[in-house]
């Protein structure tokens, strides 16, 4: 890999929320993308974790969320809904963020588990999830209109509908994506993408990776202009993604 460039345009923090109940199938992996290209496009990241009971930081310019067992979700379910409006004033403004699967799913309406209990989301995507006895694993592609061809791995017993204020980010084309029925893969709202893939996705999926710093550039320093980021291993990571069996 390239080294970072000497041009410093600033610095972006990145915000894990809950790393440690919600990460699971690398999700982690997100967050050092977004570390390694904020350097090559000239930015200095700075990596930050909220955890249940932390101090919320200020200054959060990008948001990431991973996904975790129905116990973990549990776990964090009353801190988070004490951050609810934090995050949703964030995201109403315009703060980019990645929530993948399970803070997907609480980033909506509700979780109902498969054993009946009622996890409450904070609402700032319009969707609801039900849990079923069916789980949805293996790798999915999907087409996004924003970003391309979008390739990952889901494994969950969530299924998402979506409601009628927000859109999917793609249609699958392989797997099943937020149900077993209706082709569609995540959601978008304002600019909070939010996606069951797992695998991790920022690595295979860098479009998504620069659509949330240049987001958070704009925001913060009123432009972005992007440096030159090294796809070697991006590249090599798509092509065998797309290979695989469902
Ligand atoms: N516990 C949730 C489900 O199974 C989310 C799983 C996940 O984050 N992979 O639907």
């Amino acid at each position: 890999m390239s080294e970072q460039p000497a041009a410093n345009k600033g610095t972006i923090r990145v915000l894990q929320l809950y790393p440690r109940e919600m990460n699971i199938y690398g999700d982690w992996g997100n967050a050092l993308v977004l570390q390694q290209r904020l350097k090559w496009h000239g930015y200095t990241p700075e990596l930050l974790e909220y955890n249940v009971g932390d101090d919320f930081p200020d200054d959060v310019d990008i948001i990431l969320g991973g996904g975790g067992q129905d116990s973990g979700q549990l776990v964090i379910q009353d801190d988070l809904q004490a951050r609810g409006e934090t995050l949703r004033t964030m995201a109403e403004d315009g703060t980019p963020m990645l929530v993948i699967c399970g803070l997907y799913q609480l980033f909506g309406k509700f979780f109902k588990t498969s054993s009946g209990a009622v996890i409450p989301g904070i609402g700032i995507l319009d969707v609801e999830t039900h849990g079923t006895n069916e789980r949805l694993i293996g790798n999915v592609c999907l087409d996004s209109p924003e970003f391309g061809e979008i390739l990952g791995y889901e494994n969950h017993s969530g299924q998402t509908k979506l409601g009628a204020g927000v859109e999917p980010l793609g249609t699958v084309t392989k797997g099943a994506g937020n149900n077993s029925k209706d082709g569609h893969e995540g959601a978008r709202h304002r600019n909070v993408v939010a996606s069951y893939l797992h695998g991790s996705l920022l690595p295979k999926n860098p479009a998504i990776a620069d659509f949330l710093i240049r987001t958070a550039a704009e925001r913060k320093f009123g432009s972005f202009t992007p440096g030159s980021p090294d796809d070697t291993f991006t590249d090599l990571a798509r092509t065998h993604a797309a290979r695989r069996p469902r």
